[in-house]
Parts: structure tokens; sequence; C-alpha cells
């Protein structure tokens, strides 16, 4: 199956029905393929053949959606970017994926112009309701120019997209990811019965270029789903599309779950037509969790955990698996989709409760690393997705991850999970964030250190802190040295960058 063959059984389904929603504009099934083919054919006369990769760097919008389908249409691989990257980012992506062609935001023209200085782009498409800039064509142009090219894809084999990882933990790398490999995950997830609700309204509110948003899109395009869009996530411009859209589902990372908590006026917003709430991407503290489940007391909360590699669903905690406390921490079960282990270093899988690395596979499992054959055969070996997470399986298959690898703290020989001691300090109303490193240190091995940003003013010290972990940490899990920042490095889906606070740490 491919992906565009969703949009063709949506017009026939029903032609008037709206596909597409962003602030007042409403467009419908028909008239979404109607553009879609016409940005491909359009796409087609910019140079752009078969298998070319196409740059799309945007916030969230209808026009995100058409570029989405129409690359596909065009049988070329659509490549998001993210947008809240630095220009020099950008400018490696672009490079990295021998794009020609950039579809961009208006606002976002002048965070290429290093890119547009420094490769030989055949095109830039603008995204723009004004005439578009000098040497630039504008997207509206280019849908109104063409008449619609009949849809080029006849499997689902072949790439859709290229998508960079975060860059949490290194250097991003680009993730080739098939038709079949996103749909895979998209009706694995959707076969719980408890993800995106078959043509429902789905809200993006979580950026589109993120495979954990794209997820959603996926499964809500395949089930004659209606998309709506904010360009940007606020708590107020979230909560007022639910309530004006009668929006249904909803994904959202972490950190946007935290804000939305903590606005204050969200009891003047009517969130009761919500279903699905699905958060991942990174832990979830249980504090937080509870919070949000008071505020949308209605709604199924959907925990999933997955990455980029795996397009990208791996496990889900269902809305029922949520009631049962010994269950907290926990990323729930298998998807229907999914293959998941807990392995040893030798790659033997590990007994119930085991700490080890958690492997998948499945026909999700990417394809591999575009241009980095050997990052690919370290990643995935034997079909097994190595996902560089801890964690272990209880069992009746739950799977708790307890920290990344590379995070790991070996302080005198004991293993500490620095997101269990994150998860402690956040419990303290002083800690707006914190981050838990481990630094070296010549009796230890390594030393756990926190990094803590606090909410207020408040009168704490790190020996205030380091009482507050006592009675709820083993003594070598609790910080040896504490640090209050001003703020913290974060990735663009508010993840925090640990690797870039240690590199700091370690020049200093
Ligand atoms: P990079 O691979 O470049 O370092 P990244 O791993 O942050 O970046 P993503 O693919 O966006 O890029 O994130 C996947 C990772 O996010 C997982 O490997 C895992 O560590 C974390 N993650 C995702 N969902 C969850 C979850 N529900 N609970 C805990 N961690 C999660
Ligand atoms: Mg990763």
């Amino acid at each position: 199956m491919y992906v565009t063959q969703a949009l063709h059984r949506a017009v026939q389904l029903d032609r008037h029905r709206p596909m597409t929603i962003f602030g007042d504009r409403v467009r419908s099934t028909a008239e979404s393929a109607d553009r879609v083919g016409r940005l491909a054919a359009g796409l087609r006369s910019l140079g752009v053949g078969r298998g070319d990769r196409v740059a799309l760097l945007a916030t969230n919008s209808d026009r995100f959606h058409e570029s989405l389908l129409g690359v596909a249409w065009a049988d070329a691989v659509v490549v998001p970017i993210n947008h809240r990257w630095a220009p020099a980012e950008i400018l490696f992506a672009v490079r990295d994926c021998g794009a020609h062609v950039l579809i961009v935001d208006e606002g976002l023209l002048a965070t290429v112009a290093t890119v547009r200085e420094q490769v030989d782009l055949s095109a830039v498409v603008v995204m723009t309701d004004a005439d578009a800039p000098a040497g630039t064509v504008s997207f509206e142009q280019v849908v109104a120019g063409h008449v619609p090219m009949p849809d080029s894809r006849r499997g689902g084999d072949e790439l859709f997209g290229i998508f960079y990882t975060g860059g949490t933990t290194g250097q991003p790398k680009g993730v080739m990811l098939t038709h079949d490999n996103l749909l895979a995950s998209a009706w694995g997830s959707l076969a719980t019965g408890q993800f995106v609700t078959p043509g429902g309204r789905l809200l993006h509110a979580a950026p589109m270029f993120h495979l954990a948003d794209l997820a959603t899109w996926v499964a809500a395009l395949v089930t004659a789903g209606t998309h709506v869009m904010v360009p940007g996530f606020t708590p107020a411009g979230v909560l007022a599309a639910v309530e004006r859209h009668r929006v249904s589902d909803m994904l959202l990372v972490p950190s946007m779950i935290r804000q939305l908590v903590d606005f204050a006026d969200a009891g003047r917003f009517d969130a009761s037509s919500l279903a699905h709430l699905i958060y991942g991407g990174s832990g979830m503290p249980d504090a937080l969790l509870a919070r949000a489940r008071a505020m949308f007391p209605r709604a199924g909360f959907v925990q999933a955990y997955g990455m980029t590699e795996l397009a990208p669903v791996a496990t889900l905690l269902l809305p029922d698996d949520h009631d049962r406390p010994e269950l907290a921490g926990c990323a729930g079960r298998a998807a229907p989709h999914a293959r998941v282990r807990v392995v040893d270093h030798d790659g033997e899988e590990v007994p119930w409760g085991t700490v080890g690395e958690i492997v998948v596979a499945g026909d999700h499992v990417m394809c591999g690393y575009w241009q980095r054959p050997d990052d690919t055969a370290d990643a995935v070996r034997d079909g097994w997705m190595h996902t560089g997470d801890a964690g272990y399986m209880d069992g009746r298959g739950y799977v708790f991850v307890v920290d990344r690898l590379k995070d790991m703290i070996i302080s005198g020989g004991e293993n500490v999970y620095s997101a269990e001691v994150e998860n402690v300090l956040t419990l303290h109303p002083a800690v707006a964030a914190c981050a838990v490193i481990g630094l070296p240190d010549e009796q230890w091995g390594e030393r756990v250190h926190a990094v803590v940003v606090l909410s207020t003013e408040a009168d704490v010290t790190a020996e205030k802190l380091r009482e507050f972990c006592r009675p709820r940490l083993a003594g070598y899990k609790i910080p040896r040295s504490v640090e209050f920042a001003d703020s913290m490095p974060a990735s663009g889906v508010g993840k925090v960058l640990k690797r870039q606070l240690r590199d700091e740490r370690l020049a200093r």
C-alpha cells in the first residue's frame, strides 16, 4: 500500500468532507486531492524526478499536508526538516540529503538564506499568500499553474521520505522510511482501537516534521479523517482549536503537556470532544501525567514509545492501563505490528525484570540511514533495530524504558539511570526542569551531577535538593553535585540536550 492511496479513497467516500482545517481555511477531500495533483505536476516541471529529494521546511499548515502528499504523488522523496534548527544545521540536512528543490514557509526565508547561498538549488517554493519574493516561486503559483497529473505511485516499497533523528545523542541521521514502513506503524497502532479515532478530527499541534506527529497524520489519513492544523504550540491556541473544531484526537510531547497543565485559563475551554490524547517522544514524569489526566478526564490517554527509525511506534500504553498503579512509568506493550525484546550485549534475551537493551523488529523498521551504511549495520542487526534504550519487560510484556544507554551513569560500579533521578527531582515544587548527567570522577569513575532550572526565586540550595532525594533514592543515585542554570538546552521537540550539557562541562 502507499500513502497517497488513502487520499483517493477519502475523495470517493465523501468529496465534500473537510480534509484540512487551517485557521478559517477549510479544504474538502476533493479540493485537497486536486491541489496535490497540481502540486505534483508543478514539482515535476521544476525538475523533480523519480526518487529526487524535496526538502520541506515549514510550520504546521494545510500546505504542509499537501506537500507531503504532493511529493509522494510525483514519485519523489520528501525530507521534512526541523525548522527550529540553526541555519548551519539546516544546511547540513539539505546538503546531506542532496535536495535541489526546497519548499519553505515565508516566515522561514531568512533562516534559509545560508542554504540558498551555499547550495545550488534549482527552485525555492515559498508558502505565501502574497507575491513570491525575487528568485523564488510561490506555492500557490505552482498549484494554480498546472493541471493535476495522475498519481505516479504504484506500490509501497519505495521511500516516502527521509526523516532526520532528533539529534539528542549526536549528529542527526537521515532515516529512510518507505510507504510500507509508515503504514505498518499506522495500521498496527490503529488495530488497538485506541489510537487516532477513525474518521475523526485530529489536531496537529506538535510539529509535523517530527515523526511522532506524522504517525498520527498517516493514521488519520488512512481512516479518512480531518486534519486540523495550528502553526505552533501555545496552550491557548491548542485549547481554542480543540473547542472550535470539536477535535477528537491529538498528539503532544511531554514538554507541551507541561505548558498545558500550567496554563491558568484552561478552564475557559471546552475539551470534552477529546477522545484520545496520545503522548510520547520522551519519558513523562508520573506527577505530570496525573495532572494532565485530571485536566482531560474524558480523554483516553495513550502513551507511545518509539523512534524515528521505527516509523515510529514500538509500544503503546492504552487508556485502561493508565488506571493500574503498578504500571506507573510503563511505556506499554508491543504494538500489533512490532516485535519487542530486551537483550544483553550478546543479543540474548534477558529474564523478565532485568534491564537490557530494547530491540524491535517488524515491517516498520527503517530500511537504513541515508548514506550511512556503517551506522545502519550497527543499528539493524538481523532485522532487529537496536534502539539504544535501556529497559526491562515484565511477565506480561509490559515494557519499562529506564534510560538511554548513552545517558546511563556508572558510578562506583552501580548503574544509575539518569531518567529515574530526574523523575525524583521534578517532584520538588521549585524544580522547573532538570537534567542528570555523569561527569568523570577519579574515585567513582563517574559522578552523578544535576543541572537544575528553578521555577521560582525559591530559596533552594543544592543541599536541600539532595535532602529531598534522600528518602526517595538509593545513596549512590543522589546527585553528588547540583548546579543551577537559567535555562536548559533543548531540541526542537523539547528534549534536553544532555550531550551538550556534558560536553560544555567537560570543556570547562
Ligand atoms: P538521536 O537519535 O539523533 O539522538 P532522538 O533519539 O531523540 O535523536 P527520536 O527518534 O525523535 O530522536 O527519538 C526517539 C527516542 O526518544 C527513543 O530512542 C527514546 O529514547 C525516546 N522516547 C520516545 N518515546 C519515549 C517514551 N514513551 N518513553 C521514554 N522515552 C521515549
Ligand atoms: Mg535516537
